[in-house]
């Protein structure tokens, strides 16, 4: 490929995400690679986005073929369904021959996790962290080299890229799954990418954007990977080893954020693990900002966290118990007694932060109705705390809770579990709903069992479910429809116990 005549000697890139501006440019995912195709000479970048009918071209563009390359950013798995969409919207037709049409690449967390159900919409897909990739996948597409084979066979030795048309899924004889085998002279497996340390390029806004779901804020990341390793969540197996921005790093963004706005939107998923948080709000707040970490893990609470909370302004925090007894939350990696719980919202209220945000799942493996009913027993107790220190206070705070269908996540313990039943999902969610409105004054929001089946489909699914996409709606879909549409989907969210599995060649460093 070398720059088309015309366009100042440039290529067009597209940097794409399937969903609309308002979501994608508060994602620091899809941030981190328009920053990169921006400070990289030689590109003509544009942003585009789905707005649920149509394309999105904020920065100019009619359709996404005439651009050299076409980059995606998946940071959800339901998102996967607009990709088709986008695709022809943008009357690119990705069975076209790749030297005739743009290249399509893709990235970010719903691809690393399991790139499967997209790969055959993709040439090529980064496989973990994009930085330390793409400045050397972009030499190669300024590099001049004009056959795509050639580019994709010297892009396959670069760390943490996928190439799905380099491995073939043999028609499955009795096996569950189409499983990628990697065609002569291609690794079995493809190692995730990641950086060393966060410190040179933590993820940060390129362009600061207002009207976004985190638009008053300046987002910036503290914390990559995970030491928690709760059974559900692939944070600590996906995002690689545990990584913390450094203090002076931190002063020196915090000074670029604050030109921007007040607010620092500290992200991550171990925000809370940051040996130097307390450290962290202190230096925002002498500059006269304020924080908000985008999760806090309940047993991490302290009073001196909670302390610096409400001299940020917070009057909600937001803590996840995820199940109602002990035993339970042992089984999921969250085995803190009630009492934790109760002291951490006890914190909270003598700080003087008045409401108390609570998340909950269930149809968690091993769970039985009392274990979801023991939700209301623990939400009766935190309540209690709630109006006690409010009426010292003089003004008794909120609790609000929400509730979601356990989803399971490819690379996590919980992997080879199956989601459970649509009737016992759905009798669990509304004997929450129910016992929690017996309390009074408890708001309630309980998730979706179709949106859950959609998700967990898309995590745990194969290459069949490429050319289905476009018929499965973003909103979810009802196990009895999924079945009409998708072949074996049944058997992939509840009987994948001893299946071969189709994301086990993507591997750690
Ligand atoms: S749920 Fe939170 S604490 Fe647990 S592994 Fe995931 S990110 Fe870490």
């Amino acid at each position: 490929m070398s720059p088309p005549p015309g366009r100042g000697g440039e290529l067009r890139i597209a940097a794409a995400y399937p969903n609309s501006y308002w979501v994608a440019m508060s994602n620091l995912g899809y941030q981190t690679t328009l920053r990169a195709f921006l400070e990289r000479p030689g590109f003509d970048v544009r942003r585009v986005f789905w707005d649920g009918q149509s394309l999105h071209f904020p920065d100019g563009g009619r359709s996404l073929s005439e651009f050299d390359v076409v980059a995606f950013s998946v940071s959800y798995q339901p998102d996967m369904v607009h990709l088709p969409r986008m695709l022809e919207a943008g009357r690119l037709s990705i069975s076209s021959p790749p030297g005739d049409r743009p290249i399509v690449i893709g990235g970010g967390v719903a691809l690393t996790i399991n790139p499967e159900p997209a790969a055959p919409l993709f040439d090529l897909i980064v496989i973990g962290d994009s930085e330390p990739v793409l400045p050397a996948l972009m030499d190669l597409f300024l590099s001049g080299e004009c056959d795509v084979e050639s580019l994709f066979q010297s892009a396959s030795e670069l760390p943490g890229i996928y190439i799905p048309s380099l491995y073939i899924t043999p028609e499955p004889s009795d096996s569950l799954y189409l499983l990628p085998v990697p065609g002569a002279g291609i690794p079995a497996s493809v190692k995730r990418a990641a950086v060393q340390s966060i410190d040179p390029d933590p993820a940060r806004p390129a362009v600061v954007a207002k009207q976004t779901e985190f638009g008053s804020m300046y987002l910036l990341e503290i914390s990559r990977g995970c030491p928690g390793r709760c059974a559900f969540c692939a944070a600590s197996s996906v995002c690689g080893q545990v990584r913390f921005l450094g203090l002076k790093r931190f002063q020196e963004e915090l000074a670029v954020g604050m030109r921007y706005r007040k607010k620092i939107g500290l992200v991550g998923t171990a925000v809370s693990y940051h040996p130097h948080l307390l450290e962290i709000a202190q230096m925002v707040h002498e500059v006269g900002g304020r924080f908000s970490p985008s999760s806090i893990r309940l047993e991490r609470m302290t009073p001196q966290l909670a302390d610096q909370l409400a001299v940020s302004g917070h009057r909600t925090v937001a803590l996840a118990p995820e199940a109602g007894t002990e035993d339970l939350r042992t089984t999921v990696g969250k085995g803190f007694p009630d009492k934790t719980a109760l002291q951490a919202v006890d914190m909270l209220q003598h700080a003087g932060i008045p409401n108390v945000k609570l998340y909950f799942m269930v149809g968690l493996p091993g769970e039985t109705d009392p274990d979801s009913s023991a939700i209301v027993g623990l939400v009766s107790d935190i309540r209690e705390r709630v109006v006690q220190a409010g009426r010292k206070r003089g003004k008794v705070g909120t609790v609000s809770v929400n509730v979601n269908p356990f989803i399971p996540k490819p690379h996590t313990l919980f992997e080879r579990k199956p989601i459970a039943e649509e009737d016992v999902l759905v009798r669990r969610l509304k004997g929450v709903r129910d016992g929690l409105g017996r309390l009074g004054g408890v708001k309630v929001q309980t998730g979706s069992v179709r949106g859950a089946y959609l998700d967990a489909l898309l995590s745990l699914g194969d290459r069949r479910l490429a050319g289905l996409l476009g018929q499965l709606p973003r909103s979810g879909i009802s196990l009895k429809r999924l079945d009409k549409i998708v072949k074996d989907a049944s058997r992939i969210l509840f009987e994948r116990e001893s299946a071969d599995l189709p994301w086990t060649f993507i591997g750690n460093d």
